[in-house]
């Protein structure tokens, strides 16, 4: 069962760039800005009511991240769902025959569980699902 959207993530060339819009002329608070190496992104967190919008700055031209922005450009990188169990939610959608980018959920360093769900297979939208820690 899918609970509310945790986030949206937004890809920009240039985290300090994005942050004058989102925080100094939008009025978004930012709650902290972290390095996540597996990923070769820099991320902002704006939180806005009991979601938030993620800012994602690619560190590595490599990356997933960084091709998604030289074919598509910046904007809407992901809208991220939290699910009350995710192991559920992705045998659904593979019985539903929804192609999944994770077959299995990955386990983050706080424990919250996390998969994405492929764009094929939404209409274009890149789909990540959360499972928190309890
Ligand atoms: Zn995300």
């Amino acid at each position: 069962m899918i609970k509310k959207i945790n986030h949206i993530a937004i890809v920009v060339p240039e985290l300090t760039a994005a942050i004058d819009f989102w925080v100094a002329k939008l009025g978004l608070a930012l709650d902290h800005v972290e390095g996540v190496p597996s990923q070769a992104v820099e991320v902002a967190f704006l939180p806005v009511g009991d979601t938030a919008i993620e800012l994602l700055q690619p560190t590595d031209e490599a990356s997933g991240v960084a091709r998604y922005m030289q074919k598509r450009g910046p904007g809407i990188h992901h809208i991220c769902f939290e699910v009350d169990d995710i192991g559920a939610t992705l045998d659904q959608l593979r019985a539903e025959g929804v192609p999944l980018i994770d077959e299995t959920a990955t386990v983050g360093s706080d424990g919250r569980k996390y998969a994405f769900v492929h764009p094929k297979g939404t209409g274009g939208v890149l789909v990540e699902l959360y499972e928190l820690a309890t």
